[in-house]
């Protein structure tokens, strides 16, 4: 008897709770299907209506409208003689690397991104913008890149639904450079591409000369214990160069660096380089202009040019990547 008092009670029981379990687990399944737009509208232009930008030669940090902002950066970062296309790709790249910025950057304190080109991406005011454009060409040119901006509104480019680190540069000398080979962090989506016909642009090659006592002199601010003896068989020597023929390791003297680092202490326009030693000089011969990384601004001009679109560009410089709409 209590054995069937028991099924009764039981029964009773899952008459009850029957409807709520199937009403949760519809409940449940109505949240999931609502959560995967949010991934979406975590990127929606609304979300970033405005950022606050630090202007790097007063300090101060001013809060500025995304949109507004990207046609001071593209008509900074860009000719506004390159094709339409290209200018348009660059939009999508500077609203990409802004937003990740503001999502991951920790290079400001206070603000999320600055007006340098080499720390963040450079900016520039319209009246500025206007005082170096070719009289008669501003309104033409600005138009251009308003438009560039405008109609690529919203437009951010995700690996995996995130908005990825859009590095780029102006000439990639040939080909691009993997992210682990100039900063060491590695991220899935660069690679390395060759363009042909960025040697059409200046940036493409270019040459620094030093002097033997110049180079003794910048090696010993960094490095107290350098030593050189020119007279030496190979008193500098490439050791080692990247798969897009940067150069990953030199030795001068009795030190050796990398590239990138020689870059910087010898102010080369790249890491791609080649040297001679003539009577009391070092020359540098360049090829490229930037780290090589990602987005190359030349070679996109030569893509849009030979009839690509801004979406075909994006994907050739970075792998395996969408474009949000
Ligand atoms: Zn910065």
């Amino acid at each position: 008897m209590k054995k069937i008092l028991f099924y009764f009670i039981f029964v009773i029981i899952l008459i009850f709770t029957m409807p709520i379990i199937f009403t949760n687990q519809f409940k449940t399944e109505e949240v999931s299907s609502q959560e995967e737009p949010v991934v979406y509208e975590k990127f929606d232009y609304g979300e970033y209506t405005t950022i606050k930008l630090l202007h790097t030669n007063t300090g101060e940090v001013e809060e500025v409208y995304l949109d507004e902002y990207l046609y001071g950066v593209v008509a900074s970062e860009m000719p506004a003689t390159f094709d339409l296309e290209a200018l348009k790709a660059q939009s999508i790249v500077a609203r990409t690397y802004t937003i990740y910025q503001i999502r991951n950057g920790k290079k400001h304190e206070n603000a999320d991104i600055c007006d340098s080109s080499l720390c963040c991406q450079a900016w520039i005011t319209k009246e500025d913008r206007f005082a170096r454009w070719e009289d008669g060409k501003e309104e033409e040119y600005w138009n251009k890149i308003t438009t560039a901006v405008d109609t690529t509104r919203g437009k951010v480019i995700l690996y995996n639904g995130e908005p990825i680190n859009a590095l780029f540069h102006s000439n990639s000398g040939g080909a691009t450079e993997l992210s682990i080979n100039v900063w060491g962090g590695n991220f899935p989506y660069f690679q390395t591409v060759q363009t042909s016909g960025e040697e059409n642009y200046t940036s493409y090659s270019s040459e620094v000369t030093v002097s033997k006592d110049d180079l003794i002199k910048s090696m010993l601010e960094k490095y107290s214990e350098f030593k050189i003896d020119f007279a030496s068989p190979n008193p500098i020597e490439i050791l080692e160069r990247t798969s897009s023929n940067r150069v990953n390791k030199i030795r001068i003297g009795n030190t050796e660096i990398s590239g990138v680092e020689a870059r910087s202490i010898f102010g080369l326009k790249s890491a791609n380089f080649d040297f001679e030693i003539i009577d009391n000089n070092i020359k540098f011969s360049v090829l490229g202009y930037g780290h090589g990384v990602g987005f190359s601004q030349c070679g996109s001009d030569t893509l849009a040019k030979n009839g690509r679109n801004y979406e075909d560009i994006i994907k050739y410089y970075y792998k395996d990547v969408e474009i949000s709409e």
